[in-house]
């Protein structure tokens, strides 16, 4: 029976051996002990770095780019090595880190301490050097693990929220970033632009030159369109052949220049497709709230179908605003308009 494949290509989530697993940091106030245990991971490959103190330690622990893999002595003068231990896991916005506690004391309630402080392991000096390197090896085999688990997370989110044929926002998470950007403009007193734009007569460049071209054709115009806006502006892919922009902060004439700009981008060259280049064109309907006072996110995304529906009865390739007060007037509040 044929298995069906996993969606992400997972060796790009496969942590690769690299000078970065194997940086240690270690935190120990004995100038012997903190020589022996570095001169003993130095050689076993692994890239130091020291602190004799726990402020100091922990001041270079919070550096967003400490090495992951720690050892703390817990008798430290400044701070021990277990508070150390509960402030990094009390920050969960860190990426986590695997955490060895070093002690003389060797009672039991010594090591639930250290477990209930977030150390992942325990070691009772003085300790064997194999011991060491072994609970080492287990850090870096469960940071790894870690690391894979959260970019398969991370890949499986940018491929809930992304069209696969784009790479733009999908149906869903532009609307979702419509509703947030509605939500600050209200907050803000800025104007909130809505761009509908839809690639004229689709359906005849589709049975002309096949669906394939007319894929490659949406891939093209979806580069055009992100070249055409500013990076905080969202793109998305809205429908087949429709795409909706979401640009904070920009008022009527600003739009126009944009909208104006964006319908050239699309129109300005034809797509390269195999071996004949297909000149398309898009319709552009803009919708621009006041400043401050944002209407609900459908009823811009009507302002705009409507201003389309204007743009392809006026000859297409071309552009159309629409404005307060017919944004809110009851015209547009009717559901969307047949596509032409
Ligand atoms: P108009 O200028 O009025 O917008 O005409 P149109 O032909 O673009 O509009 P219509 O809604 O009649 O047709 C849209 C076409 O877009 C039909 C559909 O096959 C095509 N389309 C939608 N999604 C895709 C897609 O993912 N790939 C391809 N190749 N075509 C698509
Ligand atoms: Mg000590
Ligand atoms: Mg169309
Ligand atoms: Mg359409």
């Amino acid at each position: 029976m044929m298995e069906t494949q996993p969606p992400q290509p997972r060796s790009e989530t496969l942590p690769t051996p690299s000078r970065e697993d194997r940086r240690v940091f270690v935190a120990e106030d004995d100038p012997v002990s903190r020589r022996v245990v570095a001169a003993l991971l130095q050689k076993w490959g692994y890239h130091v770095e020291a602190a004799a103190d726990g402020a100091a330690a922990w001041r270079e622990l919070q550096a967003l780019d400490a090495p992951r893999l720690v050892l703390l002595d817990w008798m430290m003068p400044g701070l021990e090595g277990v508070e150390i231990c509960r402030r990094i896991r009390a920050d969960a916005t860190r990426p986590y880190a695997y955490i060895v506690l070093i002690t003389a004391l060797s009672q039991k309630q010594n090591l639930l301490t250290a477990l209930d402080a977030g150390a992942d392991d325990y070691l009772v000096k003085p300790f064997d050097g194999a011991e060491l390197r072994a609970r080492l090896h287990v850090g870096r085999r469960i940071l790894a693990a870690q690391d894979e688990l959260i970019a398969a997370r991370e890949a499986l989110r940018s491929q809930a929220a992304h069209d696969p044929l784009t790479g733009l926002w999908n149906h869903g998470e532009t609307l979702k970033i419509l509703e947030q950007e509605v939500a600050r403009a209200a907050r803000s007193a800025e104007p909130l632009a809505v761009f509908m734009v839809d690639l004229d007569h689709f359906k005849l460049i589709n049975d002309r030159h096949g669906h394939l071209a007319g894929d490659a054709i949406l891939r093209d115009v979806a580069r055009r369109l992100t070249a055409g806006v500013r990076p905080y502006d969202a793109v998305g892919r809205y429908g087949g052949e429709e795409f909706l922009i979401v640009a904070p902060g920009i008022d009527p004439e600003g739009a126009l220049e944009i909208a104006s700009r964006v319908r050239e981008l699309v129109a300005g060259r034809p797509v390269d497709c195999d071996r004949t280049r297909i000149a398309v064109t898009a319709s552009l309907g803009v919708a621009v709230s006041s400043p401050g006072r944002p209407p609900e996110p459908m009823l811009l995304v009507r302002a705009a179908d409507s201003a389309l529906y204007r743009a392809k009865e006026g000859g297409r390739n071309r552009v159309e605003l629409c404005l307060p007060p017919e944004l809110l007037s009851d015209a547009v509040r009717e559901p969307d308009p047949a596509p032409l």
